[in-house]
């Protein structure tokens, strides 16, 4: 069982923000905006913590996956070959 601290590091919102501001625009050259969606290690939130929908949350994960493919965010880790 998870009986630790109850802490809430991340409030629960309702609804997803991209939903609710039609003026944020999930963009993979804005490295700004999708750093709020990535951890300090470089890992994409799950939609569950980042409160996203799952139409958003793809396209956040697409858009992280194509600034890390022009070198604009960093990958998780060092991958094994
Ligand atoms: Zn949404």
């Amino acid at each position: 069982m998870t009986y630790r601290r109850k802490r809430r590091a991340f409030p629960r919102r309702k609804v997803c923000r991209f939903c609710a501001d039609s003026k944020l625009k999930i963009d993979y050259k804005d490295s700004k905006m999708l750093k709020y969606f990535i951890t300090e290690r470089g890992k994409i939130i799950p939609r569950r913590i980042s409160g996203n929908c799952a139409r958003h949350q793809r396209q956040v994960t697409m858009a992280v996956k194509r600034a890390r493919h022009i070198a604009l965010m960093p990958y998780t880790t060092i991958q094994p070959h």
